[in-house]
């Protein structure tokens, strides 16, 4: 219906009935005590309505705490009216509360950092992320202006610059970081960071990677190069000499093929599309086809001792094959001729471990933590000489790192070295 007529057709109703009250005294009791009636119907009226307007004065005071009368008349529809307005108004405002404490526990686990900044830079709000990266903290700094806090001559020249469609990458608190600044709603700005350490570092890497590949393969394809370019300007050469060349370039084509294969095999290993397959390892059987590559390997020129005392695992054969035959073949490789090598399988307190002890050159201390990092070598000539390709213990590491297994390195140069692999217990099987 209507509101208007809702609204007026009960006040038409009762100053109806307010005037019929007043014709029928008037009727009876004579005109004067008619209009006595009316005005006393009237002054009701008027006290009832003050009385609504009252008690609605004192509930817009305190909205929250007081109740509302149910009303009369048209009171009634008004006070419903507004209690509808005030619960709608709880509703929004719980709602508005819940989605604010959604938004900050989804900022609070954003790895990027987010901070809130007005148009004069003057810190409003920021993420745990900003506060880690950029040294905040949102309590304490809240108000003061960014550039006051991070200090920093590339943040505060871009800020200066103002060219803000581009992002800057800044070294700050031992980390990269890329951040931007974001304009918004006029009077705000928003200041976005991203931890690039990581992902700096694996550029590195890689581009090192490729570096230190081409460089390897460079050298022996240059040997290749070097005598088939012989060979073609002279076609004459004395068969010993030409049998000389074609031995050291069938050598350099193997060097190159060792080096291809290691680094096929590293790439495998570091995909998460290659998970590790888990199956019994009959250690036996492993260890002792090392023992004969090893022997083959030396030529005679060593002492080789193996000792097996402990259960099998679990895990993957070829990989484990190619980690220990990796330390073992270094042993053969490092240790001049007449020294002895002691390979052991054991069961320890801590778990199975496998070890590779030499009496060889031995590593000094400096370098002992880079040894597993790829194509790093102690002495390049040396490792060449023995057909190393640098990548051994890159490819050690990683299938150590696939078995949940750690390698400990203890060595003295012109002593010797172990190398120590020690398997959680949960990798073994019941023998
Ligand atoms: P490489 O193919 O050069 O042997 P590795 O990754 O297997 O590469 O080993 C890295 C370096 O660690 C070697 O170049 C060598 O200098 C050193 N190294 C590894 N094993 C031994 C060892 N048993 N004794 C002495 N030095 C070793």
């Amino acid at each position: 219906m209507n509101p208007q007529l809702l609204f007026w057709v009960p006040v038409a109703l009762r100053l109806s009935l307010f005037l019929i009250a007043a014709a029928v005294v008037g009727y009876f009791f004579g005109p004067v005590a008619g209009l006595a009636a009316g005005l006393i119907c009237l002054i009701v009226l008027i006290v009832v309505q003050l009385n609504y307007l009252f008690l609605l004065s004192g509930w817009l005071d305190h909205p929250e705490s007081e109740k509302l009368p149910d009303g009369w008349g048209a009171w009634t529809d008004i006070f419903s009216r507004l209690y509808k307005l005030r619960r709608d108004d709880e509703r929004n405002r719980a709602d508005l509360s819940e989605w604010l404490a959604r938004f900050r526990q989804a900022m609070s686990l954003l790895p990027d950092g987010v901070a809130i900044m007005d148009d004069v830079l003057f810190l409003e709000w920021c993420n745990p992320a900003a506060e880690k990266h950029l040294g905040l903290n949102n309590s304490r700094d809240k108000g003061m202006r960014v550039t006051n806090l991070i200090r920093n001559p590339d943040f505060i020249d871009y800020i200066i610059l103002g060219r803000y469609d581009q992002p800057l990458t800044l070294s700050l608190r031992d980390r990269k970081l890329i951040v931007q600044i974001i304009p918004f709603e006029n009077r705000r700005q928003i200041l976005v960071t991203h931890d690039a350490t990581e992902s700096e570092r694996i550029e590195m890497m890689r581009r090192d990677f490729i570096a230190n590949a081409s460089h390897e393969l460079r050298t022996p394809l240059t040997v290749i190069n070097g005598f088939l370019e012989i060979a073609q300007s002279q076609p004459d050469l004395d068969q010993s000499v030409r049998m000389s060349h074609l031995k050291l370039m069938i050598e350099q084509g193997e060097r190159m093929q060792n080096l291809v294969e290691d680094m096929l095999t590293l790439t495998r290993l570091e995909s998460i599309d290659y998970p590790v397959r888990a199956e019994h390892v009959n250690i036996h059987n492993l260890l002792e086809q090392i023992l004969q590559e090893a022997k083959a390997l030396s030529g005679g020129r060593h002492k080789i001792s193996m000792l097996i005392d402990g259960p099998d695992i679990q895990g993957s054969n070829d990989e484990l094959r190619s980690a220990f035959s990796n330390l073992v073949s270094n042993a053969v490789r490092y240790t001049p001729e007449g020294g002895s090598i002691e390979i052991a399988w054991k069961q320890t307190e801590a778990g199975v471990q496998f070890s590779v002890k030499d009496n060889g050159i031995g590593i000094s201390a400096e370098h002992i933590a880079r040894l597993t990092e790829r194509f790093y070598r102690v002495d390049k000539s040396r490792s060449r000489e023995t057909q190393g390709t640098g990548l051994g213990l890159a490819i050690v590491k990683h299938v150590l790192l696939r078995h949940d297994a750690g390698l400990t390195i203890e060595s003295e140069p012109e002593k010797g070295s172990t190398f120590t692999v020690r398997f959680a217990a949960h990798r073994q099987t019941l023998a």
